[in-house]
């Protein structure tokens, strides 16, 4: 992404492009992908940048609250950041650590349960755990 459709980004969802945010941002932003936040202070780190943690932390939160990016949770402990925020579906494979995407249109439902009362769907998205198939002795 160049740094004219990083600005429009920001822009859009109303955040101020401080030099680190316009950093992280471009690092979540080089390509489609799934990044927690210790990926990113590690690749910030390779980067020669005197980025603090907190820096990352808080504007990880700012860039999720505003809509830049999602956040995609598989367990308590683990959080990523999804750079893709259009609703689809997630492979969580729990021996890698791996998180891939799965096209909204390959999962459909027959029957959801009747919304609560005074609610309306904001969205449904479904995490599939996988593991590594255990490859037998012969
Ligand atoms: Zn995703």
């Amino acid at each position: 992404m160049t740094r004219s459709e990083l600005n429009f980004l920001f822009d859009k969802h109303g955040i101020l492009p401080t030099p680190q945010r316009v950093k992280i941002a471009s690092i979540l932003f080089e390509r489609p992908q799934h990044l927690s936040a210790d990926h990113i202070i590690e690749q910030l780190k390779v980067s020669g940048s005197g980025v603090s943690k907190a820096t990352v932390y808080n504007t990880l939160n700012l860039f999720s609250e505003r809509g830049l990016v999602k956040e995609v949770m598989v367990d308590p402990v683990r959080k990523f950041y999804d750079s893709t925020t259009h609703p689809h579906h997630h492979f969580y494979n729990v021996d890698s650590g791996e998180l891939s995407d799965i096209p909204d249109e390959q999962v459909s439902f027959q029957n959801l349960p009747e919304l609560p009362e005074g609610t309306e769907r904001e969205s449904v998205e479904v995490l599939i755990k996988v593991r590594d198939r255990v490859k037998r002795a012969s």
